[in-house]
């Protein structure tokens, strides 16, 4: 194991909330481990809807603050990342027989004003019948709102936590599950299984559980702590489809059954459809969507969308666990967003949190709570510092976004239009990082198809913790869906032989 010694916390668990965490403890001065049992985000944290947003149904559960919370939350990750978040307009069509015109109106007010914006703007009426939005839907839609929230690429938020994490000095282990935790009464012992079964073990003065899904399970491995709260498992499932419409707006669709669902511009060539709500009962794991699952969602779409929208149009389609703080709602879509923090000290100063249900969108401040709740096991430590932090990549001006890529494209011309607006979307000012001194398309090495080349899988091996090709084709890019299997098992080849000569050369490329 390359991790050893006495930290001051150990995060279990590379979703948005450990990587979250584990950055703002970094920062904070702190000596950090951060422990995944699998590829950072290969949870629930890559499965999202990918939106950063107040949430507009919540209002009609009356959760303001939460709301209030994550519309407050929109700017503040927009100016740390804007190569990854960018603002997004919604249409949301009003459909007689549903909720009122004055209803969806006086919920946008409640929508623009909580929050405080400053970028994003307001809510407006669209005449559907004279609007590039409408033209795509059924002619019987004639009316709708159009409202502001945000975009997210959420694999990449949380590997970019983790890179600013360790940039300030954290120890991240990928591929390395924690199989038990027992406090003695220096520090908590924490056991690990990594590659090839590998055993080891680090010290922490603190522990957090940060696993998500398997937050139940993980308490089971917890010595001396009883779970003092539930988590209800809600499936939920997205299909992308070729591209359904020329605009750069989405639609927010009211469902017969009240709830709601989304039909996103996604990769510029696709539509992001989604997404479900269902009880998962399972041990938490990959899950995939069901045939159920697609034909709501096909005719979610289709009671809109005026063109059949078909399986055959179905290119990819990904499921993920939401793990709900358990408030005993009925139903699976009433059952709150919102999270619980709950921290144990079994023995004297052994203090272990646990995160319970939130949100992409409130992860930072999440982070900021749980350090505050840490702090009287951690003495020492700094204050709040990441609502003015930029992540890796993301210090410019939202504003500034597209004069960088025209001269991303200036200084490397041979990328043309498209690639450097995917690499800047990707990596921001981080770039030319992977570009460096290439002067000519030969110099960025191999290509594997879909624009990847060697430079950039290189880069995603020695500094992102990729290590197979789902990690680099559908997690830190999405490049997979431009790609035949065959250049698929290309990519495989190249990681496994590009990992393997790096094992022992690179702290960052070492399997533990
Ligand atoms: P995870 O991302 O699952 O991370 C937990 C990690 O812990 C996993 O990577 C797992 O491998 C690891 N782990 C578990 N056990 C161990 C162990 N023993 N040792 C080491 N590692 C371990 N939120 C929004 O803000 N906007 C949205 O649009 C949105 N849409 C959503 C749509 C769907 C369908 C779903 C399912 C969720 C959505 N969410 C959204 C919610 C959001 O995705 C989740 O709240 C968030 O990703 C949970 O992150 P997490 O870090 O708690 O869990």
């Amino acid at each position: 194991m390359t991790a050893t010694g006495l930290y001051d916390l150990a995060v279990i668990g590379g979703g948005i909330n450990g990587a979250g965490i584990a950055r703002d403890a970094a920062g904070r001065g702190l000596r950090v481990a951060l422990i995944e049992q699998d590829d950072l985000a290969s949870g629930t944290s890559s499965a999202s809807t990918k939106l950063i947003h107040g949430g507009l149904r919540y209002l009609e559960h009356f959760e303001f603050r939460l709301v209030r919370e994550a519309l407050i939350e929109r700017e503040v990750l927009l100016n740390l990342a804007p190569h990854i978040i960018w603002p997004l307009r919604f249409v949301l069509p009003h459909v007689r027989g549903m909720r009122p015109r004055a209803m969806l109106r006086l919920g946008l007010l409640l929508y623009d004003h909580l929050g405080g914006r400053k970028i994003l703007p307001g809510t407006r009426t669209v005449a559907l019948d004279n609007d590039p939005a409408g033209a795509v839907l059924k002619p019987e839609f004639r009316h709708a709102f159009e409202y502001s929230d945000c975009w997210a690429d959420d694999a990449r938020l949380v590997v970019l936590n983790v890179r600013d994490a360790a940039d300030r000095g954290a120890t991240v282990l990928t591929r390395t599950k924690v199989v038990g935790a027992r406090p003695d009464p220096e520090c908590w012992r924490i056991e690990l299984v990594g590659a090839g079964e590998a055993r080891g073990e680090i010290r922490a003065k603190a522990l957090v559980n940060a696993t998500g899904p398997w937050t139940s399970a993980f308490f089971g491995m917890v010595q001396g702590v009883k779970p003092s709260g539930r988590i209800r498992l809600v499936k939920g499932s997205h299909i992308v489809v070729d591209r359904l419409f020329d605009h750069d707006r989405a639609y927010i669709f009211q469902n017969a059954d009240r709830r709601i669902c989304f039909a996103i511009p996604y990769e510029s060539d696709f539509t992001l459809i989604g997404t479900t709500d269902e009880d998962f009962h399972g041990a938490p794991g990959p899950v995939a969507i069901t045939a159920e699952e697609t034909s709501y969602l096909l005719a979610a779409a289709n009671s809109y969308f005026a063109k059949a929208v078909t399986p055959e149009q179905i290119r990819w389609s990904f499921a993920g666990l939401r793990p709900l703080s358990d408030d005993g709602q009925s139903t699976a879509a009433e059952a709150t967003r919102d999270y619980v923090l709950t921290l144990d000290e079994p023995l004297e100063g052994r203090a272990v949190l646990s995160v319970m249900g939130g949100k992409i969108t409130t992860y930072r401040r999440l982070a900021e709570e749980a350090m505050d709740r840490l702090a009287g096991a951690l003495a020492g430590m700094s204050g709040r510092w990441t609502a003015s932090v930029p992540l890796p990549g993301g210090d410019f001006r939202f504003a500034d976004r597209e004069s960088l890529v025209a001269s991303l494209l200036e200084r490397y011309p041979f990328l043309g239009a498209s690639e450097a607006q995917r690499l800047f979307r990707c990596y921001g000012t981080r770039a030319s990082r992977i570009l460096g001194g290439a002067s000519s398309a030969s110099d960025l090495g191999k290509r594997f198809g879909a624009s990847l080349c060697e430079r950039e899988l290189r880069y995603l091996v020695d500094h992102e913790w990729a290590r197979t090709a789902d990690d680099i084709l559908w997690r830190r890019t999405k490049l997979g869906l431009r790609m035949t299997p065959e250049e698929c098992e290309a990519v495989a080849a190249a990681v496994a032989d590009y990992v393997a000569s790096r094992v022992g050369n690179h702290a960052e490329a070492a399997t533990p």
